[in-house]
């Protein structure tokens, strides 16, 4: 007889309380009604490493949904089709300028559809929010998970509302209207807007992919780490360098690490060591990890030019901070300067454009490999999250003036000359 565990659509068993470990249906549900701590997706792992393999997982389409059996759908995904399996690039000349001999980085400033790693966990909640039965899909957003939900809304034929701080780059700005989404500035930080959000969610029925699907949503964050581990020939890195917001990319990140060396689809030579990398103007996580304390003291207000992570009070603060202690690894916080010399930096070496927080990536890199954190040869890979084109504001005073001329050789000679 045939098993029918091939084709199994669901390995998800239940959301499980971070905190005390109560079970709850699979539903549009995230936090524990007993102590109020974060509910988490829990999988039948026995399950999985019955029906997938790393053979299967290397015959499937190039995108995030090779890796559905570790994703939390009941059913075959409907949003974001195409979505991941981004170019992890063998970075020689930056790791020739930040003296390191094996950089790679993993580029998601090309992820599709909207240039971010905010593709991967919008796939994964529109995809379930459609599964629950919701037609309208909202976010409280620092600008890329607002490109990514208006995008995805729009191809799905979902309603979409999105809210953001007012200042927000004219970039991601634009990059939502255009989708047809109703889009609100609200005056005041991130998290007014996200408190708002929770209020709202409460009254509307509809989808916040990241306040009442948070628990789907964040697991859309693990393709990233499970691609970085198969491009890299079925290896876990030595290090990993990873831009934080609410601190969620960076846990999941963590669990892709834990998932594939526990299903034995990569050989684990020592821990991976996660760094986790944030602007000195907001840098809450960043700052409890070098305090060698787990609790986050919120920033009040955040000042600086990494907009898409001023988070003040990070959701998942305390979890990264913990996951990163656990690893072994450390903490930067990078000034505004520094970011925009290693968006520079990145640029001139390995041709990719990335936004502010690719620049906190690269300025942590630099710091952490300079201070010996990250030996010179130990395999390191660079999160590179996001897209230069949607953050030009910061840029703007460094871009040269061009030397125009007419169309006639002797003026081209005299200027190169
Ligand atoms: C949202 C975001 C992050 C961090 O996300 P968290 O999972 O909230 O920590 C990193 N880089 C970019 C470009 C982002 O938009
Ligand atoms: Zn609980």
């Amino acid at each position: 007889m045939l098993s029918p565990e091939p084709n199994r659509a669901s390995f998800v068993s239940s959301l499980r309380c971070r905190e005390c470990q109560r079970d709850y249906p699979k539903e549009a549900l995230h936090v524990c009604e007993f102590c109020f701590g974060p509910l988490e997706v829990a999988y039948d792992y026995p399950a999985i490493a019955r029906a997938l393999s790393r053979e299967a997982i290397a015959r499937r389409a190039p995108n995030l949904w090779r890796y559905r059996e570790l994703l939390p759908l009941d059913a075959p995904p409907t949003v974001g089709l195409d979505a991941g399996f981004t170019p992890l690039v063998r970075a020689r000349r930056l790791g020739e300028a930040l003296g390191h001999r094996e950089l790679y980085v993993k580029n998601d400033a090309v992820c599709h559809p909207t240039l971010s790693f905010k593709d991967r966990v919008v796939s994964v909640a529109l995809s379930k929010a459609r599964e629950l039965g919701f037609t309208t899909v909202a976010c409280a957003s620092t600008g890329n998970l607002a490109n990514s939900t208006a995008a995805n809304a729009a191809q799905a034929g979902l309603g979409c509302y999105v809210l953001i701080p007012h200042d927000l780059e004219a970039g991601k700005v634009l990059g939502t209207t255009i989708y047809g989404a109703r889009v609100i500035g609200i005056r005041g930080t991130y998290d007014d807007v996200n408190r708002l959000c929770s209020e709202i969610a409460g009254r509307r029925p509809w989808a916040f992919v990241n306040v009442n699907l948070r628990p789907y949503y964040a697991e859309g964050s693990k393709s990233y780490g499970f691609e970085i581990q198969e491009q890299l020939g079925w290896r876990t890195p030595a290090h990993v360098v990873v831009p934080m917001a609410s601190g969620s990319l960076l846990t999941k990140i963590g669990k892709s690490i834990e998932e594939f060396t526990k299903l034995g689809f990569v050989e684990a030579k020592g821990r991976t060591k996660l760094h986790g990398a944030q602007a000195a103007g907001c840098g809450p996580i960043a700052e409890a990890v070098l305090a060698g304390r787990d609790a986050i003291r919120p920033v009040k207000k955040p000042e600086t030019i990494a907009k898409s992570l001023a988070i003040g009070n990070p959701a998942d603060g305390p979890y990264a901070a913990q996951a990163i202690r656990a690893s072994g690894g450390t903490a930067a916080q990078i000034s505004d300067e520094e970011i925009v010399e290693a968006i520079e930096l990145l640029a001139s070496t390995e041709g990719i454009f990335t936004e502010t927080a690719g620049g906190v990536t690269i300025g942590a890199a630099r710091r952490l490999i300079a201070s010996g954190a990250i030996p010179a040869d130990e395999p390191t890979v660079l999160c590179v999250t996001g897209q230069g084109l949607k953050t030009q504001e910061p840029l703007a005073a460094r871009a040269p003036t061009l030397p125009i001329i007419a169309p006639r050789i002797e003026e081209f000679e005299a200027l190169i000359s």
